[in-house]
């Protein structure tokens, strides 16, 4: 109404214009506290989890979208605090048509302006067809796929240059849905695997820095770090477990401020009481790839086997 004052909300730490409202908290901060706030849990949740000592060579999985590269302006500011610690990004290009090109084109300026180490290596070079090719080829789940061939590349990158951890830009959103899936699937095992895990030999450990900082707050945090992503969307996404149990959550959070936390805190609880070791999985490694693996082969040197056409009968494995 005309004469009427509006009360923009303000920081509850300095009083200057809010950008954002923590629904779990309740309170109004501005971007320089929404900044330092993110570093700060970040900060603690890499010393609780052991996830970076000093001399550790890291790294960063770089999509270009915004979680890796909030991930990587996190780590160029933290991981300089760490004698002799040092970071490089790894972009895969998993051969997606008029999806990758755009974020690949951000992790290179990214990197750049960072000055920061890059490599890009595509599922064409390492596997010897794109994502759209093997999809074509057979009835794939195209997130099944994509995901464990891609964690297969980061491994094998990380792996030939001798690095001591892959950094992954999940945040707490995907974490709660991990706990949720692992809990819809029964799969104890992976719901009691602690983030940072360090596995033994062969194995590079990965590390998760945002997991206690939500998908709005990662967001939030790259576009106030100077990145202007605005990509378009997967045309593969949409059509997996997980886009279901992200509805899902994103409605619970909604509704009952905090549940996504709790839903990794109580997780962290189970693993004082499961075993990891003693529910059975991944006791033995890959004759192929060397990675931990529960059966004889693990999971990406099956899926490769079958896509050469050499092994039609694992096939069901990787179409749900
Ligand atoms: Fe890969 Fe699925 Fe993500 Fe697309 S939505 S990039 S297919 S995991
Ligand atoms: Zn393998």
């Amino acid at each position: 109404m005309e004469g009427e004052e509006v009360c923009l909300p303000v920081c509850d730490a300095c009083r200057q214009p809010a950008v954002y409202y923590d629904r779990n908290k309740g309170g109004h901060l501005c971007g320089a506290h929404l900044v330092s706030g993110i570093e700060a849990r970040a900060r603690s949740t890499i010393d609780r989890y052991d996830m970076i000592g000093g001399g550790d060579r890291i790294a960063v999985g770089l999509s270009g979208g915004k979680d890796s590269s909030a991930l990587l302006i996190l780590l160029s500011k933290i991981v300089p605090g760490y004698r002799g610690a040092s970071l490089f990004a790894v972009t895969v290009d998993e051969g997606i048509a008029g999806y990758r090109d755009e974020t690949i084109a951000s992790a290179i300026a990214l990197t750049g302006r960072l000055g920061i180490p890059h490599r890009i290596v595509s599922f064409e070079s390492l596997y010897g067809r794109s994502l759209d090719a093997i999809l074509k080829r057979g009835k794939y789940h195209p997130c099944t796929v994509c995901g464990i061939l891609r964690k297969k590349a980061l491994a094998d990158v990380a792996r030939e240059e001798r690095a001591d951890s892959i950094a992954t830009g999940h945040n707490l959103d995907d974490e709660a849905q991990s706990v949720l899936m692992n809990y819809l699937r029964g799969d104890l095992a992976r719901l009691v695997r602690r983030p940072g895990e360090r596995k033994g030999a062969g194995f590079t450990r990965r590390i998760k820095p945002f997991l206690e900082v939500s998908e709005k707050e990662v967001t939030l945090y790259s576009l106030l770090n100077g990145c202007q992503i605005c990509l378009p969307e997967c045309p593969y996404a949409g059509s997996s477990l997980r886009s279901e149990v992200r509805s899902m959550q994103s409605s619970l959070e909604y509704a009952y401020p905090g549940s996504s936390l709790r839903l990794i805190h109580g997780r962290e609880r189970l693993f004082g009481i499961l075993d990891h070791d003693a529910l059975g999985k991944e006791r033995s490694h890959c004759p192929i790839c060397g990675e931990p693996c529960s059966g004889t082969t693990c999971q990406a040197c099956r899926l490769l086997v079958e896509i050469s056409g050499e092994n039609k009968d694992n096939k069901k494995r990787f179409t749900t």
